[in-house]
């Protein structure tokens, strides 16, 4: 399997960093894994969108979700419209983007998504690749993914704090794409809704990741002190996501 970090700036976009948005690929099988604002553009930059075979959105924020809708009218305001591409989100994201659209029955969107909802614990089989959605520990119902093929494996926390039974349910992993979205220690109310780059190297040695990717990093932090932070608690070198580069599990 192949994981290319089309976006990873946290919380909102720079000039030169989509946020989150990833592309999973094994052979023949692509996935795109959420899309934030400007990872269309990057989508396009190594693929003919028309060649993916699912797309997966960890849950309803803005910095996840937004170029959905620009897919959405890339397939469908053309001659020949692409209908039926896999959609894998929860109720949340698909009540909230048909909400947007004031999608009522016979909409567009249901013709070229073909939507699963889930809410986490179910498996998806999606070419040569296994998906395994993951209830996470944030302020909106949010999934996190974890992506199997030929007994490698890639999990994806999207936004989440610490908290819930998210943890047990990752297993060893040979890729842990983990956000870190805050530096030092935390405090305070309100820090589970995200992690610091410390406990994502926490997370990353308890749940025995064999490699660690911090994700989600916001531009007004400095990356490589959450890399430091983090290989502190993971004991081991950490990697940042960098836009326009592949990982290989
Ligand atoms: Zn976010
Ligand atoms: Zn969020």
């Amino acid at each position: 399997m192949q994981l290319s970090v089309l976006g990873s700036s946290g919380t909102y976009p720079s000039q030169t960093n989509p946020a989150s948005s990833y592309l999973i690929t094994h052979g023949s099988t692509s996935i795109w894994c959420d899309a934030g604002p400007g990872s269309f553009q990057a989508l396009l930059d190594v693929m003919n969108p028309d060649d993916l075979d699912a797309v997966v959105i960890s849950h309803r924020h803005p910095d996840h979700c937004t170029d959905l809708f620009a897919a959405f009218h890339a397939l469908t305001y053309r001659p020949r419209p692409i209908e039926g591409l896999t959609l894998i989100a929860n109720r949340s994201v698909i009540d909230h983007v048909k909400g947007f659209l004031d999608a009522g029955h016979d909409h567009a969107i249901d013709r070229a998504f073909d939507i699963h909802v889930s809410e986490g614990g179910e498996r998806h089989r999606v070419g040569g690749i296994e998906i395994e959605p993951v209830e996470m520990d944030h302020s909106a119902p949010t999934l996190g993914f974890r992506f199997a093929a030929d007994g490698r494996t890639i999990f994806y926390t999207a936004d989440t704090g610490p908290g819930g039974s998210w943890q047990a349910s990752v297993g060893a992993v040979d890729l842990l794409v983990c956000e870190a979205t805050m530096q030092g220690t935390p405090s305070g109310e309100g820090s589970g809704l995200h992690l610091t780059a410390a406990q994502a190297g926490e997370i990353a040695s308890r749940i025995g990741a064999t490699r660690l990717l911090l994700t989600h990093i916001p531009p007004h932090l400095e990356t490589l002190m959450s890399v430091r932070e983090a290989e502190t608690t993971f004991g081991r070198t950490v990697m940042a996501a960098v836009p326009g580069t592949t990982h290989e599990v």
